[in-house]
């Protein structure tokens, strides 16, 4: 029985490595180099290049390197009959957690000001409000953005959570649906974009939601760069609507070299890096699910993949 990998050339042999020493049932190979393909059982990936699982005919699940699977179910020959396990736990949901936690802090005290005073050599001493009088708003209450919400709520912000179905997050005032959204966005100063990429949230952030939030509110996107509507943002950040933005995803990544992105001043990009999983714990998760798989139990994690997240 095998199993193949597929992340960036980077980590690959790191990954394989350590999935081999956790599961020594299985012969691990790299995608490149698979060998016998009717003799892999088992997939462990990270953008699938389209067409290729197909290529394995006797897979029996697939394993997504990641909380979303909008990278697995976007080719368009997947075999469908397949399960989906997706990678979540305490380790990536704390590093996404810590990455919103700076991104809203910045803006709420507007660091980015700051630090054009500073290299200015200005002394601009900013009064903000303090936490219970700003308003944020969290896209998605799932595994990542209920703990997100929890925990800017611990802080003293106001939080407002908006998912498909009702939720009750802790400390969170939540929404749901679409006239949910509509209530969320008026008084929303800094949204958190924590969606799944679907049919449904695919261009979420455009103009026509820029307009709905208050003026000079900021948006922060840890989801997917297919949530945002890219032309819409210059010139929302440029009539001021939009006081900044904080972009952990983009739709090419990485962002090409002339990408307006880059130098706008209201612009942080950062390499989707917000949770980026750790071969060292992510395979731990991964290894955990593969076993639970092969034993015939229930696995936690895994996808309902007609839900499409
Ligand atoms: P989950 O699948 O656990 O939760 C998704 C949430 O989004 C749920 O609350 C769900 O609602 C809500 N949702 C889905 N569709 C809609 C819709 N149409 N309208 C309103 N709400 C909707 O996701 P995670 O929290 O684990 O992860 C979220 C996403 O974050 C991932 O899919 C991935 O794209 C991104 N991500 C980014 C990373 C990075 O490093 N930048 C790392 C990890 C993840 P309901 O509760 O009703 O089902």
């Amino acid at each position: 029985m095998a199993l193949v990998v597929r992340v960036g050339a980077a980590r690959a042999a790191w990954w394989r490595d350590i999935l081999q020493s956790l599961l020594p049932e299985l012969e691990v190979r790299l995608w490149d180099d698979p060998g016998d393909k009717a003799k892999v059982d088992y997939a462990v990936v990270w953008q699938p290049p389209p067409g290729g699982l197909k290529t394995f005919p006797n897979l029996k699940v697939i394993v997504s390197m990641g909380a979303g699977i909008d990278h697995v179910l976007r080719d368009p020959e997947l075999p469908g009959h397949l399960p989906i396990i997706r990678t979540v736990g305490p380790d990536l949901t704390q590093r996404m957690r810590e990455y919103v936690i700076l991104h809203v802090l910045r803006f709420h005290r507007r660091l980015p000001e700051i630090e054009a005073s500073s290299a200015k050599k200005e002394w601009n001493q900013i009064i903000t409000p303090t936490a219970p009088n700003r308003s944020i708003a969290v896209l998605g209450l799932g595994n990542m953005g209920a703990d997100c919400a929890r925990h800017l709520a611990a802080i003293g912000f106001e939080v407002h959570g908006w998912s498909r179905r009702p939720k009750e997050v802790q400390g969170v005032t939540c929404h749901h649906g679409p006239a949910g959204l509509r209530d969320l966005l008026k008084r929303a100063e800094i949204l958190v974009c924590l969606l799944p990429l679907t049919p449904e949230t695919t261009g979420i952030l455009n103009k026509d939601l820029f307009a709905q939030l208050p003026q000079g509110a900021c948006v922060i996107n840890v989801g997917r760069g297919q949530h945002l509507v890219e032309e819409d943002l210059i010139p929302a950040l440029d009539s001021g609507q939009l006081g900044g933005a904080t972009l952990d995803v983009l739709h090419v990544e990485p962002a090409a070299e002339d990408h307006p992105f880059w130098t706008h001043p209201k612009i942080l990009l950062t390499p989707h890096i917000a949770s980026l999983i750790d071969p060292e714990a992510g395979a731990k998760i991964i290894a955990a699910n593969l076993k639970r798989f092969m034993a015939g139990e229930p696995v936690p994690d895994m996808v309902d993949v007609a839900q499409g997240y």
